[in-house]
């Protein structure tokens, strides 16, 4: 990859079947904020330029020219971030479900899948950000009406950008705000030749951000291993009973948090409902409901950690007290032979 890259443009599209959640998440990113990539207080990177509509200086058709410069080769490099689910378009005769600016020719919406059509080809990488992007989300509940799906979906699956980079999927609904600048962050080093291949996983997922369980990196984890188990909201305990999916879910909010640190569902007393994963939401529904296979680990567990609590009680009371040789007198008890008597 080239190593004097001077300048990147970011084209993130919004306009995909979303809530526009994750643009606004990312605005309370701060390792690293938009600021400090933006405004170059990150030693190594390239001059970056983010277009998205949320946070642009400009509008209408000077904001769209940057998405017409792209598709004409004229910002090289440059990657593409999706937001939002992509409908599929192709299952009606006529209008659009999701669209982003006008064509100059026939004055009609131009669809956010054509422009995927248009874009993805030319781009450096393309990221999808948040669980509509990556894998569909909410949009692509059983039943919907516009077919949506994810960009890996719609692409391809074994796609990649002509830099030899797979779809990079940051999900999340929405997104954890450092998760995507820090994936961004790395791109843009893997791009200024500063940082080897991204590491991804089967499900297009930064492997250093989605390797371990909700339940690994959860304040509650040890309530669970000794059997206490919430039954109200406002319990301090373990939330499996009330619907919590953290054992199964790959994500790092409960040990990352959410704004500086802070936050993080279970840690703070949501039930995780698996908003990362490919699965959401249908897997996880009904939401509330104690997951499959809860009782079963739940009961056993319970055996278990109430002889742990138990055991750790008797230890807990020793410890809580201190040696017997700290005293007044003239008697020196420690076990020390006093050569002086
Ligand atoms: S609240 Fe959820 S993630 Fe936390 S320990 Fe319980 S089951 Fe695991
Ligand atoms: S802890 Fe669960 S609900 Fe919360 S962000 Fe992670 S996957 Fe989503």
């Amino acid at each position: 990859m080239a190593t004097k890259v001077e300048d990147v443009h970011i084209i993130w599209i919004v306009e995909g079947l979303g809530c526009e959640g994750d643009t606004i998440a990312v605005t309370a990113a701060t390792q690293p904020s938009i600021e400090d990539v933006v405004l170059g207080a990150i030693p190594g990177l390239p001059r970056v330029h983010i277009h998205n509509k949320c946070i642009a200086y400009e509008w209408g058709k000077d904001f769209m020219d940057w998405w017409y410069k792209a598709e004409r080769g004229e910002l090289d490099p440059f990657v593409l971030v999706f937001e939002g689910s992509v409908p599929n378009e192709k299952i009606k005769s006529e209008g659009y479900w999701a669209a982003l600016g006008v064509d100059a020719t026939t004055g009609q919406p131009i669809p956010v899948s054509d422009w995927i059509d248009r874009l993805a080809p030319k781009a450096l990488a393309v990221v999808a950000i948040g669980t509509c992007a990556t894998y569909g989300g909410i949009h692509a509940m059983q039943g919907n009406p516009t077919g949506a799906m994810g960009v890996a979906d719609y692409l391809g699956w074994d796609w990649k950008s002509r830099a030899g980079i797979p779809i990079v999927n940051v999900p999340g609904c929405p997104v954890q705000p450092d998760n995507f600048m820090e994936t961004l962050l790395y791109l843009l080093y893997q791009v200024a030749g500063m940082a080897p291949m991204i590491p991804l996983d089967e499900e297009g997922r930064p492997t250093w951000l989605f390797g371990k369980t909700v339940h690994e990196g959860c304040d509650r984890g040890s309530y669970y291993e000794q059997g206490m188990f919430a039954s109200e909201y406002g319990s301090p305990q373990c939330l499996v009973k009330l619907g919590c999916w953290g054992p199964v879910v790959n994500c790092n909010v409960p040990k990352r948090g959410w704004m500086a640190g802070i936050g993080g569902c279970p840690n703070v007393g949501g039930i995780c409902i698996g908003c990362t994963m490919p699965g959401f939401p249908d897997k996880f529904m009904p939401f509330m409901d104690e997951p499959p296979g809860a009782k079963l680990s739940t009961s056993v567990v319970s055996i278990w950690g109430g002889a742990l609590r138990g055991l750790r009680k008797i230890t807990n009371d020793t410890v809580n007290k201190e040696p017997s040789w700290r005293h007044k007198g003239r008697q020196l008890t420690t076990g020390y032979p006093p050569p002086w008597q």
